[in-house]
C-alpha cells in the first residue's frame, strides 16, 4: 500500500486510492454508531486528516477507543470524499497499528492551549503545536527561497569558518573557543594565560559573523554569499537577541552602497513573495492566531515600489521632530535604538526603511568613509514589527584609510594581515550585508519572542535540549 502524507491524503485527486498514513493522533471522537473519528497529524502540513475508524476493526475496543492526543499510528485505509467542514477528503481506515502509546494523565499536551512561555519547558514536544510545526515549515521555506534567490542570481555559496581567532565586529561579546582546562589554566611567566599551550596556539572564538572571510572569496570570485550560525555573548534579554542565531551574508565585488540596498530589497521582496505562494496556509493561521496585519504586511513588502530610503541625518530629523517621547534621547552621533527604528518604520513610514551613511564613530572598523569624513557607507533594513532586520556596509577598500582606522578603534592591523592583502592586492570597491534568519521568521509569522522561532533557543541561563 502507498504512503501518503496527510498534505497529499488531503487532496481531492486523492479520492480513490489505496493509502498508507502515519503520524500522531491529536484527537479522537466516539460516534452514538459505534465508530470513531481520529484527527492525524503528521507534519506535512497544518491540517490534520480525520480517519473514519468502524466499531467492528478487531482492536477497536481493545486499543482505537483508547487512543489519545500524542498516539502514533499507522493507518491503512481509503480515500474518500469528506462530508465534515474543512476538509474535502477523510481516510476510512481498514486497519489502525498503533505504535506508541501517550499516557493522557503524563502527555503535556492536551487540548488545552499553554502559553509560548510554558511550551519553551518542553522544545522537544512543542514541534507536535500547530504553531510550531508553522513556524517549522516556514523557517524552512524561507532557507530554500534564501538559497534560490542566490542560486537564481549565480551567486557562489561559500562555507566560512564557525571557529575563529579575529573578532569581526571588534567589540567582544565572543564564546571563548579552549581546550584548556579551567581549574588548571597554564600561565606565562608574566601571570597571564599561556594560549600558546591552547589547541590553537591562540586565543579563539566563536565567529560573530562570517563577512571577513566571506570578503576574502568576494574579492576572488565576485558574488558569494554566507549562510550559517553566528554566537554572540551579548548579555541582552530581550525579545530579538538570541546568543546563537543564522546569519545569511552575501557579499560582492565591484558593487557600492546603492547596490547592496538594492539587492537587500529584492532579497526581502523575493523571501515574503516566496513565502506566500509557498506556505499560504501557514501564513493564513498566524494571520488568524498571532497577528492579523500580517498577510496585509507581507503582501505590502513583496509588491512594494520602493523601500523608503534616508539617511541617518535625515532619520535624527524626522526623530526630533516627531515630539515622541523617547526612552533614550535622540541626537546626532548616538546609535538608533529600536524604539527609534520602529517609529520610524512602524509610525512615521508605514513601510520598510533603509537608513544609510551613520556617524562613522559608531561602527566598526571595515565600513567605508565617505566624502565627508564623518560618516561611512552603511546602512540598515528597518521592518515594520521587528525593527532592524539587515545590517550592511560597503566596506572600506582603501590601505592606509582601514590601517588608521583599526588603529584608532584599538586593534592590532598585524592580526588582520590577511584581510589588509585584500586591499593590497589588487582591491576593488565591494560591499555586502547581513540578515538574520530568525528576525526575518518573527517578521514573516508575527511571533513576538526570537526564542519561538529557532527550535533550540540559546539565550543567557538558557541552554537546555
Ligand atoms: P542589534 O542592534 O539589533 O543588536 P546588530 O547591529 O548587532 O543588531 P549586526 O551586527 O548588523 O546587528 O548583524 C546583522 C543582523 O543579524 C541584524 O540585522 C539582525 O537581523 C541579526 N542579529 C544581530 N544580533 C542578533 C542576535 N543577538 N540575535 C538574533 N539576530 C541578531
Ligand atoms: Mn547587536
Amino acid at each position: 500500500m502507498e504512503k501518503l502524507s496527510v498534505r497529499e491524503a488531503r487532496q481531492p485527486e486523492a479520492i480513490g486510492r489505496q493509502a498508507k498514513l502515519q503520524g500522531w493522533i491529536r484527537t479522537r471522537r466516539d460516534s452514538k454508531g459505534g465508530f470513531s473519528f481520529l484527527e492525524v497529524n503528521d507534519g506535512s502540513c497544518l491540517a490534520n486528516i480525520q480517519i473514519v475508524a468502524d466499531g467492528d476493526l478487531p482492536n477497536y475496543q481493545t486499543e482505537i477507543k483508547q487512543l489519545s492526543a500524542g498516539c502514533s499510528v499507522t493507518i491503512c485505509g481509503t480515500v474518500k470524499p469528506s462530508g465534515g467542514k474543512g476538509q474535502v477528503t477523510e481516510i476510512q481506515a481498514k486497519s489502525v497499528q498503533v505504535h506508541g502509546w501517550a499516557d493522557p494523565e503524563e502527555f503535556p499536551l492536551q487540548k488545552k492551549r499553554h502559553s509560548f512561555e510554558k511550551l519553551r519547558e518542553w522544545a522537544h514536544l512543542r514541534p507536535r503545536t500547530n504553531t510550531f510545526g508553522a513556524v517549522a515549515r516556514v523557517r524552512s521555506q524561507l532557507c530554500q527561497s534564501i538559497h534560490s534567490f542566490f542560486h537564481e542570481r549565480n551567486f557562489l555559496y561559500v562555507h566560512t569558518p564557525i571557529i575563529t581567532a579575529s573578532d569581526c565586529e571588534g567589540a567582544g561579546e565572543m564564546f571563548r573557543v579552549t581546550t584548556l582546562d579551567p581549574a588548571n589554566t597554564p600561565r606565562t611567566s608574566d601571570g597571564k594565560v599561556d594560549y600558546a599551550q591552547d589547541f590553537f596556539d591562540r586565543p579563539t572564538y566563536l565567529t560573530v559573523s562570517g563577512q571577513l572571510e566571506g570578503e576574502i572569496y568576494a574579492t576572488a570570485l565576485g558574488k558569494i554569499y554566507t549562510f550559517g550560525p553566528t554566537f554572540r555573548a551579548e548579555n541582552s534579554n530581550t525579545s530579538r537577541h538570541l546568543a546563537e542565531f543564522w546569519m545569511v551574508e552575501p557579499e560582492m565585488a565591484f558593487c557600492t552602497l546603492q547596490e547592496n540596498m538594492d539587492l537587500a530589497e529584492q532579497f526581502l521582496k523575493h523571501l515574503c513573495g516566496e513565502l506566500l505562494s509557498q506556505c499560504g496556509d501557514d501564513l493564513q493561521f498566524f494571520n488568524d492566531r498571532i497577528d492579523d496585519q500580517l498577510l496585509q504586511r507581507l503582501g505590502d513588502v513583496a509588491a512594494s515600489e520602493q523601500f523608503e530610503r534616508l539617511s541617518y541625518t535625515e532619520a535624527v530629523a524626522l526623530l526630533e521632530k516627531s515630539g515622541e517621547s523617547f526612552d533614550y534621547p535622540v541626537t546626532w552621533g548616538a546609535n538608533l535604538q529600536a524604539e527609534h527604528e520602529r517609529y520610524l518604520t512602524e509610525k512615521v513610514l508605514c513601510r520598510p526603511v533603509i537608513v544609510y551613511d551613520y556617524p562613522a564613530a559608531i561602527k566598526p572598523f571595515y565600513m567605508k568613509v565617505n566624502d565627508d569624513q564623518q560618516t561611512v557607507a552603511a546602512m540598515d533594513v528597518l521592518l515594520p514589527g521587528v525593527g532592524e532586520i539587515i545590517g550592511g556596509s560597503q566596506r572600506e577598500d582603501r590601505l592606509d584609510v582601514i590601517e588608521a582606522k583599526m588603529k584608532e578603534q584599538g586593534l592590532q592591523p598585524e592580526d588582520y594581515w590577511w584581510y589588509l592583502d585584500l586591499r593590497r592586492f589588487g582591491t576593488v570597491p565591494h560591499a555586502g550585508f547581513g540578515l538574520g534568519l530568525e528576525r526575518m521568521v518573527q517578521f514573516v509569522t508575527g511571533m513576538a519572542n526570537i526564542r519561538d522561532v529557532i527550535p533550540f533557543p540559546r539565550t543567557p541561563g538558557n541552554a537546555e535540549f
